[in-house]
């Protein structure tokens, strides 16, 4: 099933998030059923940012949005652990720090975009100052109402720049997020993820809809398009992201990068010397061989030795010899 053309919001289309139900599940009825297609991307999410990057050209941004305990965590924990953590960033973005607050909205995002090579993945990202901002008049209508626009421009730069965006919004049902609230309340490891925060959000769950539904509207373009994932079934949400951002890597092409030097005379030149010098550990026959020459090798200095010894001796006896000679010749003399 194409799912990037299922959850993608064409481009200058109104998003109507009612009409999309969060339980979709596509053709899977349950998670065993998505299992083996799940492992397929997993796998190759794997083998696409090796070569992302030892090409070291393009780079990929992820930006997760959701309402709480929407899943961005769950997200990064069973999607992104395919990516080898070098190379591969996750960031926070919280309320902003009284430093982040004295600047301009997107100046603490800049510094988190991918390098070359490079994945960075958006845990709440520079969305929030349309979301939230909107929601609480955190900042004045004629101040966020620009944004849009801005982050427009922004992500055009990071496309024109080799950076790969794809957005995500977890879209989950009231009734769910309620489910998995009673799931932190009733589970001590997770009392640190509930606040009454969550409850006070919640009560705003239709002046959310409404920012989101503009933020996706007027945001997803070409080069930085949003996906709307039905999120309800953590399994299904998995499969969907992992097949489109696994799909859209596949696009990228990287190829590993030609060897800047000549292979060939590296390992007869080079290789083939420090094997000879040092004995191959993975060549048995060699191994062998090596130790009998070695074996045969002490036998010869044992034996050498033992006959400069018996030399040695031999001349020693042979000089005690011609000193006595000497001595007695001297004493017939003095007589
Ligand atoms: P979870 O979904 O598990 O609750 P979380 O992302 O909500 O995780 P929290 O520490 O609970 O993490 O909340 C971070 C809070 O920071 C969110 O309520 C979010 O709306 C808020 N936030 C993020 N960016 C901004 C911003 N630019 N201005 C104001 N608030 C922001
Ligand atoms: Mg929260």
């Amino acid at each position: 099933m194409d799912y990037q053309k299922l959850f993608k919001v064409e481009p200058g289309t109104k998003v109507d998030l009612d009409k999309i139900d969060p339980r979709f599940t596509a053709n899977h009825s349950n998670k065993v059923s998505a299992e083996t297609e799940m492992a397929k991307y997993t796998r190759s999410l794997c083998d696409l940012q090796y070569l992302l990057y030892a090409e070291n050209k393009k780079s990929l941004l992820i930006c997760l949005q959701a309402l709480d305990a929407g899943g961005k965590d769950g997200t990064i924990n069973h999607v992104f652990t395919a990516f080898n953590p070098q190379g591969t960033r996750v960031y926070g973005f919280k309320i902003p720090t009284k430093e982040e607050a004295e600047h301009d909205f997107l100046w603490r995002v800049h510094k988190r975009v991918p390098a070359k090579g490079e994945v960075s993945i958006f845990n709440r990202s520079h969305y929030e100052d349309v979301l939230v901002v909107r929601v609480h008049n955190l900042a004045p209508k004629d101040v966020w109402s620009k944004r849009y626009e801005a982050i427009i421009d922004f992500e055009k730069d990071l496309a024109d720049n080799g950076t790969k965006i794809l957005k995500f919004y977890l879209h989950i049902s009231p009734d769910e997020q309620l489910r998995r609230f009673e799931q932190r309340l009733n589970d001590p490891t997770r009392h640190w993820k509930i606040s009454e925060y969550d409850y006070s959000e919640r009560e705003l769950w239709k002046e959310y809809m409404k920012a989101y539904e503009d933020a996706l509207s007027k945001t997803s373009t070409k080069y930085a398009p949003w996906y709307i994932i039905p999120a309800d079934r953590k399994w299904f949400r998995n499969l969907a992201i992992s097949k489109i951002v696994a799909e859209t890597m596949e696009g990228l092409n990287s190829k590993t990068p030609k060897p800047t030097v000549d292979i060939e005379e590296i390992r007869t030149k080079y290789h083939n010397a420090a094997t000879e010098e040092k004995g191959d550990p993975h060549n048995k026959k060699a191994q062998k061989k090596d130790k009998g020459k070695k074996k045969k090798r002490a036998a010869q200095q044992a034996e050498q030795k033992l006959k400069d010894e018996k030399k040695k001796k031999k001349k020693e006896k042979k000089e005690e010899k011609k000193a006595a000679k000497e001595n007695k010749g001297q004493n017939q003399d003095k007589g």
